[in-house]
């Protein structure tokens, strides 16, 4: 737990969320600010600041993490159209949270999806 990291305030009930799944060590919750039409964030209970702090006794973190999001993609119907799974790591790859989270970004229409603008499909 760190004291001024939001995430950890909203695991521990101190703010809220909305949340889509609470595991063990897992929790999901929709994205304040969503990018997508279904943008739900996966994110550990235990706080690593991100992708650069993950340590390999952490791996079964990593594990539940994308096992979640599958299932969660596939809750929210949107397994089959598709959909991303994005970690932005640090500053540069532009992560404004420090506490580790897989955005599950998803819910466009077929052939709506911002990169396909355009394209056949
Ligand atoms: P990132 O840029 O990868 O660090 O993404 C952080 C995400 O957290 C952004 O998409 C924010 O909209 C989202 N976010 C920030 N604060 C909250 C909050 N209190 N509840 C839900 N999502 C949040």
């Amino acid at each position: 737990m760190e004291g001024d990291c939001i995430f950890c305030r909203i695991i521990n009930g101190e703010a809220k969320a909305d949340f889509v799944y609470q595991g063990e060590n897992i929790v999901a919750f929709r994205d304040i600010k969503p990018s997508a039409p279904v943008h739900i964030l996966v994110v550990p209970k235990k706080h690593i600041r991100s992708m650069n702090d993950l340590e390999e006794q952490d791996a079964f973190i990593l594990k539940e993490m994308l096992f979640t999001a599958k299932e969660i993609a596939r809750e929210q119907g949107t397994d089959q159209a598709g959909y991303k799974l994005v970690f932005n790591v640090e500053r540069g790859g532009g992560q404004y949270v420090f506490h580790l989270h897989l955005h599950i970004l998803g819910g466009w229409e077929l052939g709506k999806h911002p990169r396909l603008a355009g394209m056949p499909v």
